[in-house]
Order: C-alpha cells, then structure tokens, then sequence
C-alpha cells in the first residue's frame, strides 16, 4: 500500500502506511514523550523522494526529517493515517457551553481540511537563510523570524518542559531570529513587557508564513446545537483508533 504525494512546500515522495512494527512504536508511551515517534513513522514511511521541493537531499541518502518544515511534517502523517486507516477521523469533542458540557462523538474527512500551499516568499526565505521580516502592529518595531523545523519543534517542546517558559513564550521564542533594537539576553524580558496584540499577531504571522494543513475546525453540539471552532485533536486515537463496532 503506497501512494505519492505532495507537500505544502513542493516537496514529492512516496509514502507507505504503517505496518505492525509502527504501531508498537506508538505504543511506546516514553518515545512518544521524547517525541522520537513521529521522526521514526516519517523516516519509516517515506520510501522515496521524487522532488526535493526546497531540501537539499544528497544522492542515495534518506530525506531528513529533522530539517523539513512542520507545514510539511504534518501534511506527511495526516496522508500516511489516511492511507493506514481511511480518510474518516472520527473523536470525541466536549462542548464548550458553561451551561451543556456534552460530550459527543465529531468525524471528518481528513481529505476535506484545507491545505495551504508554501508562499514563493517564504520558500525564498526559507531557502537563502530561513529569515522572514514583519512588524509589531502597535509597537512598530521590526521582527525577525525563522519558519519552524522538525528540529525546531523538538527544542521548543523541551524548553517547554524544562518549565522556563509559557506555552505563549516558548512558541515566540522557537521563532525569533532578531528583534530590532533587542539584545538576544533582553528578548524574553522584552517578551514579557510586550502587548499581548503583538503577541497575537506575530503568532498570526507565523501561521500565514508556515502554510500548511488548517487544522482549527467548527463542529456543533447536538445537545444544544451551538456551534464551536476547536484545533483539530492529534492524538492517540489519531494513529491507533479504536476499532469500530459492527
Ligand atoms: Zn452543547
């Protein structure tokens, strides 16, 4: 079972679902904390490289994982799930209402999340040194910023579990490359004094520059019928679901 796809960022390959072997993996509940199990699935599942898109991939040498674009990481194990297990994800959403807090059961197809492709400036960006530039909105000042990697993200996740930063703080910090007139020593110092807008916005920007799967969705409860914009849920029951009865 393989299938060839391609990426937000133009990158093209064959990928193969996930064998037995994989899903002992996924049940290995410490490589999961390390955060080692989706690089070894990626590594596993892509059997070849058609078009490099905007990675360097020496001749007869595996793609490497650590250096692709999150945009494209998880484009990449949201088609191999499919291909695994069909293009149905189905979970179960709490309903935000102070007032109803049912629990249901949301599907949707994995095929019909929208897809944002790669802007040529980011792909130029990314290539000639990953620097993208914007501005604070109410600061003014300039910001420097990187598109993140697998590499990147793996920092992150560390730097968050080591406690020193917020979850707000360390997604700013993985993709902070300069900020005008800041000293490196003074960014989470100028972090914290920021506008919370700012916050936001730089946030904002980083998701317009990363392209990628939408992953925030709407579902409706059926108890009261309101309706909810959630993130798409990636865990577990994403990889191992749970077989359904007849
Ligand atoms: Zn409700």
């Amino acid at each position: 079972m393989s299938e060839t796809i391609t990426c937000p960022s133009g990158l093209a390959g064959t990928i193969r679902g996930l064998k037995g072997k994989e899903g002992t993996l996924l049940a290995d509940r410490a490589a999961a904390k390390s955060g080692a199990t989706f690089e070894k699935i990626l590594a596993a599942c892509w059997l070849s490289t058609d078009d490099p898109g905007p990675y360097q991939v020496e001749e007869g040498k595996p793609l490497g994982w650590s250096k692709v674009l999150v945009a494209d990481r998880f484009y990449t194990l949201l088609q191999i799930r499919a291909l695994t297990f069909g293009d149905g994800y189905a979970f179960s959403v709490q309903c935000a209402a102070a007032s109803c807090r049912e629990r249901f059961e949301w599907e949707l197809k994995l095929s019909e999340l929208p897809v944002r492709a790669l802007s040529e400036e980011a792909l130029e960006a990314f290539t000639t040194g990953n620097r993208l530039e914007t501005r604070l909105p109410h600061d003014g000042r300039k910001v420097w910023f990187r598109l993140l990697t697998g590499a990147d993200e793996q920092r992150a996740a560390k730097s968050l579990k080591a406690g020193q930063d917020g979850l707000l703080q360390a997604a700013l910090l993985a993709r902070i490359v300069e900020i005008e007139g800041v000293a490196e020593k003074e960014r989470r110092k100028f972090l914290d004094e920021m506008e919370l807008a700012d916050q936001v916005a730089l946030l904002d920007r980083f998701d317009e520059a990363d392209g990628g799967v939408e992953t925030r969705i709407e579902v409706e409860c059926p108890a009261c019928l309101s309706v909810q914009e959630i993130d798409l849920p990636f865990e577990r029951g994403f990889f191992l679901p749970r077989a359904k009865a007849a």
